[in-house]
């Protein structure tokens, strides 16, 4: 392990503890999680034929994979024919550069924001601050943590994190007047700031949901209509799109609306669907004078080369953060990335450098309820594995190696499997009571620190199982 990565290992683990003692965080994350996971099973028991739908959308996907350049130039060419701009991005920097030309080459000096993952991941409110741009995120909850100054901590709830009270204490210090921290008054509050913002604004930035490679037609899905503002508004709309969010046609569109908010709060539909397709036209009454996409890379290709291109399938719901019972105990913030939970868990180390983030692929029970709840059905704990897998051959653990390889044989041998069953039960029983051990010794210790371990049984199966027999 390079020190950075031992230094961002014990970062995730210090993260965790202090998330694992706040009271209020782990509040929130019960709340969210849980109603977001029994959302997820209605939404799918809401669609009758869910199974087909999923096993129809994963298909669209991998097909969509296998061909992304064929699609990409499709929707480069479909984007241009409607009258729109198309940039192609290779990392972040790139990209952050394209918008802030964009921005410099027209005058901008204000510019509002939905909420867009993809530009979370390059950064881009920093460059643009950085340009002498002011940019607002017009999503409540990403203002919320715009003015905190932190990172999302959940794909679709950003501001999970946050209370009534330290929405309203944030609030208070950018208006320089007391909010009351009711409901009510908190959305009337953000309202307020928001449309003069947006009535400020020469530039929308927003991200794109699926973008149809025969129509240029760029899906936005939103719940506050924040996303229509800030597309119709402003003179100028910039979109920035990950190039795995491209799908063929126009008929594979109600496949992915069909499963995209079931799967992310257990809707039938979000709030707001808007179709896109080239800027404003003669006639129009409303839209942006010019429309650039913007197609980003950063890592993505070397995913889509790789055996780990199912990852890129994902459509940024959030159901596998909310089934993850890791997830559910340290919220998004301790994984340390734009993207967290599982899914977060294999992109990160995927997009960025695998050695950069030892802890990442470890994050995760392997019990499967991530891939359960995903509508497409991403294998994220096979990933998960195959990560751990190039870990072990990029740094091979002496003491794991031996582990294993003593564990090998035992299990090749049947007479010493049983001498070992015997040796543990032996060495366990006086360390348990009332059926469990609180505190394994030595090197195992880890195991007991937040959980109990269940204390030998007095005879094992094979015993158990003679004497049956016997009987
Ligand atoms: S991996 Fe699946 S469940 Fe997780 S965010 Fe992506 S689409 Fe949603």
């Amino acid at each position: 392990m390079t020190d950075y990565a031992r230094q961002e290992h014990r970062e995730f683990v210090a993260a965790s503890r202090a998330a694992l003692s706040d009271g209020k965080l782990q509040l929130a994350l019960v709340r969210l999680t849980s109603t977001l996971t029994a959302a997820n099973r209605r939404g799918y028991d809401s669609l009758p034929e869910s199974a087909q739908v999923r096993e129809q959308a994963r298909q669209i996907k991998l097909r969509t994979l296998a061909n992304l350049p064929r699609y990409l130039e499709q929707l480069e060419e479909s984007v241009r024919s409607v009258g729109g701009f198309v940039h192609w991005a290779d990392d972040a920097r790139q990209a952050c550069n394209i918008v802030c030309d964009i921005a410099w080459s027209h005058g901008v000096k204000r510019a509002v924001k939905a909420k867009s993952m993809t530009t979370e991941e390059i950064h881009l409110n920093a460059a643009l601050e950085s340009a002498g741009i002011e940019v607002t995120e017009t999503d409540f909850g990403e203002f919320v943590i715009q003015l905190a100054k932190e990172r999302p901590s959940h794909i679709v709830a950003p501001a999970v994190h946050h209370t009534r009270e330290s929405i309203a204490g944030l609030l208070s210090n950018h208006l320089g007047e007391p909010v009351p921290d009711d409901a009510p008054t908190l959305a009337k509050t953000g309202r307020r700031i928001l449309r003069q913002k947006f009535f400020a604004a020469d530039m929308g930035i927003t991200g794109v949901n699926f973008a149809v490679a025969e129509t240029g037609t760029l899906v936005l899905v939103t719940n506050e209509g924040n996303g229509r503002l800030t597309t119709t508004w402003p003179r100028i709309h910039v979109a920035v799109m990950g190039m795995e969010k491209v799908i063929p046609r126009w008929r594979d569109l109600p496949v992915f609306l069909k499963l995209l908010a079931r799967a992310a709060t257990g809707h039938p539909l979000s709030v707001y669907t808007s179709l896109i397709t080239g800027p404003a036209r003669n006639g129009d009454l409303d839209g942006p004078e010019e429309l650039h996409l913007v197609i980003l890379d950063n890592g993505r290709s070397k995913v889509l080369a790789s055996p780990f291109r199912e990852s890129l399938a994902c459509i940024r719901c959030g159901a596998c953060l909310n089934a993850c019972p890791v997830y559910r105990r340290i919220g998004g913030h301790a994984y340390g990335g734009i993207y967290s939970g599982p899914i977060g868990s294999v992109l990160t180390p995927l997009y960025s450098d695998i050695s950069h983030n030892p802890h990442l692929p470890h994050a995760s029970s392997l019990c499967g309820a991530c891939q359960a709840a995903c509508p497409v059905k991403i294998n994220i704990p096979h990933m998960l594995i195959g990560l751990r897998e190039l870990q072990h051959e990029k740094k091979r653990n002496f003491w794991e190696d031996l582990a294993y390889g003593l564990a090998r044989r035992v299990l090749q041998r049947p007479w010493l499997y049983r001498l070992m069953g015997r040796l543990l039960r032996w060495t366990l029983r006086p360390l348990s009571r009332d059926g469990w051990c609180c505190r394994l010794p030595g090197p195992v210790a880890g195991w007991t620190q937040s959980r109990d371990f269940p204390a030998p049984t007095r005879r094992s199966f094979r015993q158990l199982w003679k004497r049956e027999m016997k009987r």
